[in-house]
Parts: C-alpha cells; structure tokens; sequence
C-alpha cells in the first residue's frame, strides 16, 4: 500500500485495515475533493461480517497488546510520531485535497495531530497509580491502571487528522487496541495515517480501520458487549443516538459533541487583539470548527469602532482552492454545508439582521461561501441558536457585563467561550461565570495537546488531551493489603 497515490486528477481505491490486511471491497464509496466537486478515488463499504471479523481481530491483539510494557508502547508511537512529521506536507496535501482547508492549514492541522501522539508518549510512561501505606489500621491500598479493552473511534471531517490522533494516541498509550471509523468524506488522510502506525511496528490488530455506512459501522459497535469503549466525535445528534445505543452493555463513552462558543468583547478589551482573535477563531477552517466563534458579542459602545474595522480585515480574506498559494479561505465541505448556512443568513436578514459585508466569490463554485459579516443580530435568530459551521460573524450588542454573561451562558452548548478584557478582575469574574468546559481569556484559541479538551451539558461527556486524556481508555483496581500478624 502506497499511501502518497493521491496525486491530482488520479481515481484512487483504498482499503480497510483489519488484523493486519489491507482489505478492498466490491462495494465502494467515492469520495470528492470539496474544491472541485471532482471524485479523488474510493473506499470500501464494509459489510457487517467484516465490522465483526475486526472487532475480533481487535479483541485477540488486546489479548496480547495490553500486555506490553509502558516503554514498548511509548517507542510504538514515538515511531509513529517521527514518521509523521517526516510526512507532513505529503499528509497535508492529502487533507486538503478531501476536506478543502488551505494547505498551511492542513500543514498546521498535522503538527497539532502529530503533538496528541508525541503527548501521550510520553505520558504513558510517567503514569502511576498511587500506594497508600496503612492509612487505616492494618490495611494498605495500591491502584493500578488498566486498558478498558477495545475501543472503537468515531470521528468527523472537519479535523480529520487530528481528532484520530487525540484519539488513538491516548487509546493506544493505555493499552487498548483501536477501531477507527472515520468519516466517509474524508478518509484518505485517516487512511494514510494508519498506514504511517503500521510502518512504525504497531502489532497486527491492534490498529484497525473501517469504512463504509455509518449507521451499521456504528450501530455493530454500540451493541457489541466485546468493544468496551467508544469515543465519537461529531454532531450532538448522533452522539446521542450512540448514548442510546451503547447502554445494553454500559459501555464507556467519550462524547466530544457541536459547541456555540459566545465569543465577548468587552470596552475595556485591547480591540487589535481581540479583533485578531476572533477571525482566527472563526474563520479558521472556513468556520468549520466546533470551538469557533458563533455568537459575537460586542459592547455597544465599541460598534462605530469595530464595523469598519471588521470590514477591513474581512476585504483581506482570500477565498478559493486550498491547495492554491495564500488562500485564507477553502471551499465549504459540500452543497448541503452551504445551504444550512445560507438559510442562517436569510432567516437572520428577515428578522432584521443587517448584513454590513459580504465578499464576492461568483465565480467559485458551488462549494463555496462567501465571508459575511452581519450586524443587529438577536438571539429569536436561528443564526443565535445553531453552529453556523460557515463564515459567517453575527454580532450582537449588549450593554452590561451581567446580561452579557447571562446570554452567551443561555444555550444547550458548553464547549468553547472566549472574551476579551484588560481589567483581571473582570477577567476572573467572567472566566468563573461562564457555563463552559474551556475558556479562552485574551485568547481566541484554547486547544492544545496539553491542556483537557471537552465540553459540558450537549456538547459531550470526558475530556480528551491533556493530563486526563488517558484516563478515558483506563479502569482503575484498587487493591487492598491486609497486614496479616
Ligand atoms: P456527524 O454527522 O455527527 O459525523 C461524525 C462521525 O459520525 C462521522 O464519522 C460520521 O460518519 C459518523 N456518523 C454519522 N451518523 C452516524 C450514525 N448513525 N452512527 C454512527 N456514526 C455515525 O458530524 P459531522 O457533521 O461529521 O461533524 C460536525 C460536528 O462535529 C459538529 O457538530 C461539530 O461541532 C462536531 N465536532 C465536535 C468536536 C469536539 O471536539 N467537540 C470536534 C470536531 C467536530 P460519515 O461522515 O461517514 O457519515
């Protein structure tokens, strides 16, 4: 298997991964370059014996993976992560031909998903249980760290490196052995990476990739009592129905789900800064980020000042094929992502919503949006209420730090906020304040293999990356010593 096929214009079929093999189907999907709406190749659409013949393969390396030591592990992806790096432009390439980001991006995007795999290499090997001598009269306690088993890895288009890595990296350093079942529109890069594991030693089985329908793929692995763990990412709505389908079993879930980050501009705010901050926090990815900047709140008293300066960076913003030189913005991922944005804007509009900029993009495609900037946004817009997952900014106004604080924490969403304020007090009140699992505080970016990443109410359950990481693929044991006379 040559993973560097995918070259310009060149109909490629790739294959599934399982104990091992590298297995090809009859059956296939096509899969698009977003870009150019023209086919890259093709993937397998797995057949249920196939889903059950890896979650076998799965179970009997656990059997013998799990068994490896911290340091053999740790030098398995070690490995991996050298020969990542060493491929970094080639898998960037390969990104941002499926998913349609801007290369530098892409380029970005594979130094952030190689950072998971070096991250939890090393953590792996630091990772104690504790020892606690007679803490009761005539007993001591020890806890040991187990791998929960198998686990089955569900992720989405929008990062389709790094929610792999930040994934297997933490599963394998544990212990588990690993289904990955990434998107359908954007398989190539997953594929690509799992070919670099096996090059780096990984024992047959212990790394498996699947494609094909998502409801069955997902379905055989919820009730499946054999796979012990699953950690999706992706829509609220889907991960819900997984949460559903895995109580049978009370299988352990990780559940990284849509986000509807407030992002606050305060008076007291260095507005350069923050106005910096908040188009990289929304327009990385064209929008397409579950931590983006969805609902702009701004201080009235700042809005003669922001507008036009807004306005004038938005003008700066290239649009147009990611693997062109210095474009800012790629294509949207496909016709229906542009449609749900564009009836964003339009209902927005209709409820009073003033639309202050829009760039002109005609001769793109059909794939493509055209940055926005709307004003006079309230929270009866669904524009308010959804993840526009476009390039859009909405902004609304408010007045009080309190009633600031009490709309952007009125929302089902708790993954991502942001604001802006050169007062540390402010900044402590409102960092308290507000109902989210992370905080950006003079920082329009919070994600970092170091620091936990995950959400609160609809937006999941656990924490990935950072110091917890690799405790959502752990069970602990606690032992219990009776000193015997
Ligand atoms: P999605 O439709 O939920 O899909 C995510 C993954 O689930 C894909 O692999 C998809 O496969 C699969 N899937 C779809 N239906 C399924 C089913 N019935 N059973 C099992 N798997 C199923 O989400 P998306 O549109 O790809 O991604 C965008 C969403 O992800 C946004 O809401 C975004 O906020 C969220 N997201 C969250 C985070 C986070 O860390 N919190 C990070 C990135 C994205 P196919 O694509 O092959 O159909």
């Amino acid at each position: 298997m040559n993973f560097l096929q995918l070259n310009d214009n060149q109909l490629i079929k790739q294959a599934n991964l399982i104990d091992g093999q590298w297995l090809t189907s009859n059956n296939s999907i096509t899969v698009y370059n977003p870009a150019t709406t023209q086919a890259l190749g093709e993937i397998p659409l797995i057949d249920e014996q196939n889903v059950e013949n890896t979650i076998h393969a799965a179970l009997k390396s656990f059997n013998s993976y799990s068994k490896s030591t911290s340091y053999e592990k740790s030098l398995w992806l070690l490995k991996w992560y050298d020969l990542v790096l060493a491929h970094a432009d080639d898998l960037a390439k390969i990104l941002t031909q499926e998913q349609g980001k801007p290369l530098a991006e892409a380029k970005a995007e594979i130094q952030y998903a190689a950072s998971f795999i070096q991250w939890f290499a090393e953590q792996i090997k630091s990772d104690h249980g504790l020892t606690l001598a007679e803490p009761v009269a005539g007993k001591s306690f020890a806890t040991h760290k187990h791998p929960v088993g198998v686990a089955a890895l569900i992720t989405p288009w929008n990062f389709p490196a790094a929610m792999i890595t930040r994934k297997a990296a933490a599963a394998l350093a544990a212990g588990c052995t690993i289904i990955i079942k990434p998107s359908e529109l954007t398989p190539f890069t997953a594929i690509a990476l799992v070919e670099l594991a096996q090059r780096a030693g990984f024992p047959d089985g212990a790394i498996n990739l699947i494609t094909g329908d998502a409801a069955m793929i997902g379905d055989k692995l919820c009730q499946d009592v054999r796979v012990k763990k699953l950690s999706f990412t992706g829509s609220t709505r889907v991960g819900q129905q997984l949460f559903q389908q895995s109580a049978n079993n009370i299988k352990r879930l990780s559940l990284e789900l849509g986000g509807n980050a407030p992002f606050i501009i305060f008076d007291d705010a260095n507005l350069d800064q923050a106005i910096s901050a908040l188009i990289q926090s929304k327009f990385r990815n064209n929008g397409q980020t579950c931590v983006a900047a969805n609902r702009i709140y701004v201080d009235i008293k700042l809005k003669q000042q922001l507008v036009p300066m807004l306005i004038e960076r938005l003008k700066q913003l290239t649009c147009g094929n990611g693997l062109t030189e210095d474009v800012d913005l790629g294509p949207m991922i496909n016709s229906s992502a542009v449609s749900k944005v564009a009836t964003l804007v339009t209902d927005a509009l209709a409820k009073g919503a003033q639309c202050v900029y829009q760039a002109d993009i005609k001769h793109l495609g059909p794939h493509y949006y055209p940055a926005t900037l709307l004003t006079e946004v309230n929270m009866q817009m669904a524009i308010a209420n959804s993840e526009i997952f476009g390039p859009v900014l909405a902004i609304q106004w408010f007045s009080h730090e309190a009633e600031v604080i009490s709309l952007a924490n009125n929302t089902d969403a708790g993954l991502a906020a942001y604001f802006f304020s050169d007062n540390i007090h402010r900044c402590q009140r409102v960092a308290n304040a507000l109902d989210f699992g992370m905080v950006g505080i003079n920082s329009g970016m919070v994600s970092h293999a170091i620091s936990p990443f995950g959400g609160i109410k609809y937006s999941g359950i656990g924490r990935e990356g950072g110091h917890t990481g690799l405790a959502e693929y752990q069970y602990i044991k606690a032992h219990c010593f009776g000193h015997l006379s």
